[in-house]
């Protein structure tokens, strides 16, 4: 670490290291990352396996991929020259925009000067001797970091079906998340998409539109509710941006950072003509507020969200012609909001085209595919292109996908086998010098505003190391467990931690994970901040500093 120091102590730790800090990962969180640490004046590395920078938004090319949240509380806030000067063309924008606004910013700060790219981590072993770690890349390439920075992402190990055959198919296929960088066209085309998540109903929505034929094979239907996207007018972008500080305000008092925040009553503090007027105005509104901003106990008490649930689904009904097919869209194993509510873009009308059939496999499974498409257990489809909207390991999936070994040679992998253990979702005991942003245990929500948070943290914890001459930073056992009970007690009497799904860390292609885990914290945004500021205002007390 750039830092002087002449006690013995100090001269043992300080070999020649290539880097102060690496950081793994050149989305949003590692582009912030690299900014506030290159002003620290250390030197950092990005290593990144894609070719540019964006994360989340350069894998997911997807057809119809877009933010689902306001595209102005997405983005960065920390630089006002960068507010003043982007202008956002939609309210929730599509990954094409949202990629070029993050070259932008790349160009804006000239972060790629000190980024690698096609350079995917292998191994990450702590060494404490050098109170370093040595990184290798799948091909072989090597570092030395005082510091590892993991900004990894909670969703971008994506997962193939463990379907058998998936290798056999001669048509064209493809992830979502591994979509090529060339235009992709469906015109003429016999489609097949498998999976119905958020990613899935954003692609189903576009195929649709062009497809020869489009067939969806559902497992578990999702609750979707309309985004009711539009264009920004350059007038309502200058009223958007006077009224920036107002909003990046607001989304730091919101109990998940977002523009929405629930309702003050119950559900049954009404009478039913008002819920219903309520929910009326919720679905007919943009973006997340039927989700965030209803009755405060909708996510909690199952007679409310039983109640909301029946509204959302005679709104299927309404919107889908055939009624069997209805029904078969109409989720049955859990409320709506105890999943992560895909937003949709009349996704239910899909379903009244002539080209677009749905396959329902809870009741025929997929038996294979097979080299001419997709063989269920009543009928053998063919296609000329599968999608697979397969979604992620999520979470912990990027980290198990790196072998990190702490102290003793402890895997992080076997150390998380039973879910993650943290230590306010930044360290791990046993893993010193490593700092974790958007982590397990930490608060997700409005991802860019926790990023921000986040590497702030991060960053004055660093500039702390660097102004005491400290090299070894580690979290205590004792606070690890600390921190993660409290984060499992937040979780709680959540319906959402009730259900399976990438939230609860179940993912049926993934061995190992097919058991429910608290890998999110679930507290309010504000409270997880106020925890992180006190443990920076007293230094650092309760952590292993040396
Ligand atoms: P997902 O929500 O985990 O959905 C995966 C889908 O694939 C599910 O329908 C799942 O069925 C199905 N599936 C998985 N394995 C299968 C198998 N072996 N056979 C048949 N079906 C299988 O993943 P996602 O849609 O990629 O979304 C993940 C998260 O990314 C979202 O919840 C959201 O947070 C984020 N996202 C955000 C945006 C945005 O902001 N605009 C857009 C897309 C995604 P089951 O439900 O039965 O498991």
């Amino acid at each position: 670490m750039v830092a002087s120091s002449n006690t013995q102590a100090q001269a043992d730790v300080t070999p020649v290291l290539d880097y102060d800090a690496i950081i793994i990962g050149a989305g949003m969180s590692g582009m912030y990352q690299l900014y506030r640490l290159r002003a620290l004046g250390l030197r950092v590395l990005v290593l990144e396996a894609g070719t540019g920078v964006g994360g989340t938004w350069y894998w997911n090319r997807y057809p119809g991929a877009r933010f689902d949240s306001e595209s102005y509380s997405y983005a960065f806030s920390f630089s006002k020259a960068l507010l003043d000067e982007w202008d956002w063309g939609e309210h929730f924008s599509g990954q094409p925009e949202t990629l070029r606004y993050l070259n932008h910013v790349a160009d804006k700060f000239d972060l790629r000067k000190d980024m690698q790219f096609r350079s995917r981590v292998a191994s990450a072993y702590f060494q404490e001797a050098s109170r370093s770690w040595d990184i290798t890349l799948e091909d072989g390439r090597h570092y030395t970091s005082r510091l590892m920075i993991t900004a990894v992402g909670p969703l971008s190990a994506p997962t193939m079906p463990n379907i058998p055959g998936v290798d056999s198919f001669k048509g064209e296929s493809c992830h979502t998340a591994r979509w090529p960088h060339e235009p992709v066209s469906f015109e003429g085309k016999r489609v097949a998409v498998i999976g119905t998540g958020a990613t899935g109903v954003q692609t189903i929505q576009e195929v649709a539109k062009t497809a020869k034929s489009l067939t969806v094979f559902q497992r578990t239907p999702n609750w979707c509710a309309p985004l009711l996207n539009s264009k920004i007018s350059k007038e309502e972008m200058e009223q958007l941006r006077a009224g920036y500080p107002a909003m990046f305000q607001r989304c730091l008092e919101t109990y998940s950072c977002f523009l929405h925040t629930p309702d003050t009553r119950g559900t049954f503090e009404v009478t039913p003509e008002e819920r219903t007027a309520f929910w009326e105005k919720l679905y007919a509104s943009p973006g997340f507020g039927i989700w965030l901003g209803n009755f405060k106990d909708i996510l909690t008490d199952r007679a409310a969200n039983a109640e909301l649930s029946a509204f959302v689904a005679n709104k299927i009904r309404q919107r889908v012609k055939n009624q069997a097919v209805a029904e078969k869209l109409i989720p049955r194993n859990h409320g709506f909001g105890t999943r992560r509510v895909p937003m949709e873009t009349k996704y239910y009308e899909v379903y009244n085209q002539d080209n677009v059939q749905l396959v329902d496999i809870s009741e025929t499974p997929i038996e294979r595919i097979t080299e001419t498409g997709i063989k269920t257990s009543t009928a053998a489809f063919d296609f000329d292109m599968i999608i697979y909207a397969t979604g992620f390991d999520a979470i912990t999936g990027s980290f198990d996908r790196i072998d990190i070994r702490g102290t003793n040679g402890q895997k992080l992998k076997d150390r998380w086998k039973f879910g993650p253990e943290t230590y306010l979702g930044v360290m791990v005991d046993g893993f010193p010098n490593m700092m974790m942003v958007i982590g397990p245990h930490m608060a997700l929500g409005n991802i860019p505003r926790s990023i921000e948070h986040n590497v702030d943290w991060v960053t004055d914890l660093v500039r702390y190391l660097r102004d005491h001459n400290i090299t070894r930073v580690e979290a205590t056992a004792g606070e690890v467990q600390t921190w993660t009970d409290h984060v499992k007690s937040l979780g709680e009497g959540l319906l959402l931690n009730e259900v399976n799904s990438w939230m609860t860390g179940v993912n049926t292609n993934v061995e190992g994970k097919q058991v429910r885990i608290v890998n999110r914290y679930s507290g309010s945004a504000p409270d997880y901040r106020a925890k992180c500021d006190a443990v920076a205002a007293s230094q650092y007390k309760d952590m292993a500093l040396a």
